[in-house]
């Protein structure tokens, strides 16, 4: 089995009833390759009802099933809202809620438990490369992040460098092929099926940079920020990978 191709979109803390507009003409624009958006999760459910052949996601969940953790979401919660996907380990997360590599994989670990497919997000940060640390940082963690129940039906790996996200800055093509060509050994060291684990380059993708991108060895798809929000700008991506 090839690894399967990937458009996903992630809404961030973006989007009211009103932008389920877009992903009608998202999913107006089927052409077989694999889309998945994550809206925020007030608006799964309803995404749901819009989304057609489209997965719809979640950008986080709380590593327990239930219990007394306010303003988290479980992943059984987001599969019974409709949620196939999760999004962990997100720079953001990373960043703004501390999460470490330890914590990613115990919510992939019941992201699984509960039917989710999990989007792991791994990168380095601008300091990181610049002290020729990226390798390293990200094969730990990888090994930290992602659990041995991992496979390549139930985990995509999103390789997102922190200081391409949002900045209109992409690593070169050959920094890209680099990290893709480590995780996927890793993957197929650690798993009998790594090689047919989805990878996903996430960073400034564009529907003028996505083709480019897309021809890039390992690189199965894209997970994109600001560029999934508007129909007008993911459509042209979604079609560069199909
Ligand atoms: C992201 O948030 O995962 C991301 C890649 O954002 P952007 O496409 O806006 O850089």
């Amino acid at each position: 089995m090839a690894p399967k191709k990937l458009a996903a979109g992630n809404w961030k803390m973006n989007g009211l009833t009103a932008s389920l507009a877009e992903l009608d003409a998202i999913a107006a624009r089927e052409n077989g390759c694999d889309v998945l958006i994550c809206p925020p999760a007030t608006l799964i459910t309803a995404a749901v009802a819009h989304s057609g052949e489209v997965a719809i996601g979640g950008q986080d969940c709380h590593a327990a099933e239930s219990g007394a953790h306010t303003g988290d979401v479980s992943a059984a919660m987001l599969r019974d809202a409709g949620a196939s996907h999760v999004i962990l380990g997100h720079s953001e997360r990373r960043t703004d809620h501390g999460e470490t590599d330890g914590q990613v994989a115990q919510k992939a670990i019941a992201a699984h438990e509960a039917g989710l497919v999990t989007v792991i997000c791994i990168g380095e940060t601008e300091a990181q490369r610049d002290g020729g640390q990226t390798l390293d940082v990200i094969a730990t963690q990888l090994a930290g992040s992602v659990p041995d129940c991992a496979t390549a039906a139930n985990t995509v790996i999103a390789y997102e460098p922190v200081w391409a996200i949002g900045t209109g800055r992409t690593p070169t093509n050959d920094q890209i092929a680099e990290v893709h060509a480590l995780i996927r050994e890793t993957l197929a060291a650690r798993f009998s099926d790594g090689n047919d684990v989805t990878l996903l380059y996430g960073g400034s993708v564009k529907p003028g940079n996505a083709g480019e991108i897309f021809d890039i060895p390992h690189v199965n798809g894209a997970l994109v920020g600001g560029a999934s929000l508007k129909a007008g700008d993911f459509g042209p991506i979604i079609d560069a990978l199909a």
